[in-house]
């Protein structure tokens, strides 16, 4: 039997519409709307579309955006003087460096510059450190994403085996701390992992964060598993055409698995909405109220 299609656009969009109706209260309470302030170095085409498609979204969603556009010949100090000036400024509840940096700034740095109370990318020190000792903690936004179409689907995930493939800082790790805390049974396997598809088969919940496309296969699965394919790989299908792809197969893994994320239309689109609803989370932590229920 086919497995279900998780829908990550209709629960972004239902996330969205979450956080755009919550945002009067805001404004009531505080006095202005809540701001994400976007810094973007250089000329990269993706990072250029990711940037200006956040822009919009924060925008329609009813929050302030503040958009930095600086040329890759800025130095590591000027761009660290920007955050410290986003840090400063009361109008700014996130700020959010698009990555990568080009080459001679160190990421690190940059990043470690930033409020972490301002930090909606949850990619700061403190942020890690805080979901690791299991307090309050803005966490990193496609990890949260995939963990909200998770708990959706399956409702409480308490004792279920969980594989995370990848553990990069703002995926993998992240993604296996979420499902700790929701008492989920965590393996994390990575390049060195010996027989990848004997540990995949153990897993009612498998998130595939590994950028090597199509790689998990049906055959891999668990007859049932839950499977959140984070993974966005172009490749080439002849004809000079590209076609998008995850780090699953598709089209072999939804005969097996018991509900399965397309690419595209799976975690991509929560990615933005989950940004917007930790601006909005910030801002609320900020001026000191309580955050609204079901964000
Ligand atoms: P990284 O390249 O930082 O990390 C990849 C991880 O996968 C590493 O831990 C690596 O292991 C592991 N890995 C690589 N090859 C294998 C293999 N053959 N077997 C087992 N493990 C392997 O990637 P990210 O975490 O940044 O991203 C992962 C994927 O998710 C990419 O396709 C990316 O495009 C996508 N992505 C999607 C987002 C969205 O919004 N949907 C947001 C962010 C990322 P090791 O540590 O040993 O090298």
């Amino acid at each position: 039997m086919a497995a279900d299609i998780i829908d990550g656009k209709a629960y972004a969009e239902g996330l969205r519409a979450r956080v755009a109706q919550a945002v009067p209260g805001f404004v009531a309470a505080a006095g202005r709307k809540p701001g994400l302030a976007v810094v973007l170095v250089g000329e990269d085409p993706a990072s250029q579309v990711y940037v200006r498609a956040k822009g919009k979204a924060t925008i329609a969603a009813g929050l302030e955006s503040f958009e930095h556009k600086l040329p890759d010949t800025v130095t590591q100090g000027e761009l660290i003087a920007l955050v410290r000036r986003l840090n400063a400024d009361e109008a700014v509840d996130g700020i959010l460096v698009q990555l990568p940096l080009p080459r001679g700034i160190d990421d690190k740095a940059v990043i470690a510059a930033i409020d972490p109370a301002k930090d909606v990318d949850g990619f700061t020190i403190a942020n890690a450190g805080r979901l690791a000792v299991g307090e309050e903690a803005l966490v990193p936004c496609t990890p949260l994403g995939c963990l909200m179409l998770l708990k959706d689907r399956l409702g409480d995930l308490s004792g279920l085996d969980a594989v995370v493939l990848g553990r990069s800082n703002i995926v993998g790790k992240p993604m296996a701390q979420l499902l700790l805390r929701e008492n989920c049974t965590v393996t994390i396997a990575h390049s060195r992992t010996r027989d990848l598809p004997d540990v995949v088969r153990r897993a009612d919940i498998v998130v595939a964060a590994v950028g090597r496309p199509q790689m998990v296969r049906g055959d891999w699965l668990k007859p049932g598993a839950t499977v959140i394919d984070v993974g966005i790989n172009r490749i080439e299908i002849g004809e000079g055409k590209t076609r998008l792809v995850g780090d699953v197969e598709f089209e072999s893994a939804v005969d097996v698995a018991g509900a399965i994320t397309p690419v595209p239309g799976g975690v991509g689109p929560m990615t933005i909405a989950v940004l917007l609803r930790n601006t909005l989370a910030a801002a609320f932590a900020r001026a000191g109220l309580p955050a609204p229920e079901g964000l």
